[in-house]
């Protein structure tokens, strides 16, 4: 039997939850009365706004400007007038001034026509990666144009995409790779032509064999270049590290970039995301979002323009069945719990949870019991016990000497500890804490 590839060291097997929402096709969110478009969508500083209250915009139209290397354009989901500029707390607790925006009643929207693009230059492809806004969509925001810049003397010998979508629950990206999966192609081919990598690779956990079909359809229907290979299902191979080991066998060394072992990584979303931007000339202004959980009334996966407000997309869902447990803005090992449902989806937000069990669930927590099994289930090879019991008595210093930085936060230590230990959470303290 062909053995699937999958990373080596740790990981776990929680029950993956996207039997709720898999097979609910990509249904658009009808513009909502109001948006909420905050000026830090992304890894890095937050935009400089360019419009002040009371100012009309156009859909598309740049409303903040990238203020450093590490930063993004914003741009305005629709045609409509800015009503206020207020300061939001985002769910990752990101405190961001945020335009507020009342879309026009007639014509909000506006459709998007293909742009001559063949013979754009490499340069002109990545200016117009940044000029739309485009950052990575599966949850770290990084900005895109600067990822696809490849230093002089540097060559990439794999491009790796990411369509693992390995947290519970969410099955945007499976969505996407089924009904889009041309566009997911073609915005694929297009980042080759711009880093030139000599082979390219999408990796697709194997409990999404209709994606995998339809890729692999749709790659030999066009002839091109592009390796479709399913993974085995194991969490968290969506991360860079965990998905290059499993697909081109490579390992990236403590505090190492996936381009020093040769490799280009990116979302599936996010090749979605360049082709619009290449292809149409169209922002980052929308995004597919996943409404799930057992608390929510039907599961859905919703094509929001940003800035669309959490209770939107559940009034659009059908609302709550029941009070959850916790809402969670991406997915139950990764994301945020949050309590305010007038926060609005940005470019990062995979999905809307309200869980009422699983991974989310209070329970009390006893002392450790030496067991181990947080260190067995750490992919990073770190040993989660020692490092929280030495956060917990502040000695930060002695756990950033055990490679405290190389903890992803994905949850798997917590996740697997039996005394229920808050561990990841120990984890984020100390690495803010003992940065400082
Ligand atoms: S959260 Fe950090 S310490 Fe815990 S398993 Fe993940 S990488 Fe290891
Ligand atoms: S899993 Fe929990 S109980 Fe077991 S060693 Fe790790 S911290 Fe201790």
């Amino acid at each position: 039997m062909e053995r699937i590839p999958t990373f080596s060291k740790g990981g776990v097997h929680p029950d993956d939850k996207k039997v709720l929402s898999n097979g609910q096709a990509i249904e658009r969110l009808p513009m909502p009365a109001e948006l909420i478009v905050p000026l830090s969508q992304h890894l890095g500083a937050p935009a400089s706004p360019l419009k002040q209250k009371g100012d009309t915009v156009a859909v598309g139209e740049k409303i903040g400007e990238a203020s450093s290397f590490i930063s993004a354009d914003i741009h305005s989901p629709v045609n409509g007038t800015i009503t206020d500029i207020r300061k939001i707390t985002l769910a990752n607790s990101v405190i961001t001034d945020a335009f507020v925006i009342t879309p026009d009643e007639e014509n909000p929207l506006k459709e998007w026509e293909v742009q001559p693009y063949d013979q754009l230059s490499v340069k002109e492809m990545l200016d117009i990666v940044k000029d739309m806004g485009v950052v990575g969509t599966g949850g770290a925001t990084f900005p895109t144009h600067v990822k696809l810049m490849v230093p002089k003397g540097k060559s990439v010998e794999a491009l790796v995409v990411n369509g693992v979508e390995c947290e519970p629950y969410l099955t945007a990206d499976h969505r996407l790779m089924l009904e889009q999966t041309d566009m997911v192609l073609r915005g694929i081919m297009l980042v080759a032509k711009m880093t030139n990598p000599k082979k390219i690779i999408i990796g697709v956990e194997n409990n999404k064999k209709d994606a995998i079909k339809a890729l692999k359809d749709v790659v030999a229907a066009n002839g091109y270049p592009i390796t479709v290979m399913p993974l085995k299902v194991k969490y968290p191979q969506g991360d860079e590290k965990q998905l290059l080991k499993a697909t081109i066998n490579r390992e990236i060394p403590s505090g190492k970039l996936p381009l020093d072992v040769g490799a280009v990584v990116l979302n599936v979303g996010t090749a979605f995301a360049i082709y619009e931007a290449i292809v149409l000339r169209k922002p980052l202004i929308d995004r597919v979002v996943t409404v799930s959980g057992e608390a929510m009334s039907t599961k859905r996966n919703l094509r929001a323009p940003l800035g669309a407000k959490v209770a939107d997309l559940i009034a659009f869902a059908g609302g709550l069945d029941h009070d959850p447990d916790k809402f969670i803005s991406g997915g139950p090992m990764m994301g945020f719990a949050f309590y305010d449902d007038q926060i609005p989806v940005i470019k990062g937000t995979s999905g809307i949870l309200a869980l009422d069990n699983g991974p989310s669930q209070k329970t009390p927590v006893s002392p450790c019991i030496s067991c181990g099994r947080c260190v067995a289930a750490c992919p990073m090879g770190l040993q989660p016990t020692k490092l929280y019991r030495l956060i917990d008595n502040r000695m930060y210093a002695e756990a950033m000497a055990m490679n405290l930085m190389d903890c992803k936060e994905c949850g798997c230590c917590s996740y697997s500890c039996p005394a229920h230990l808050p561990l990841v959470h120990g984890m984020k303290l100390g690495k803010r804490l003992g940065r400082k």
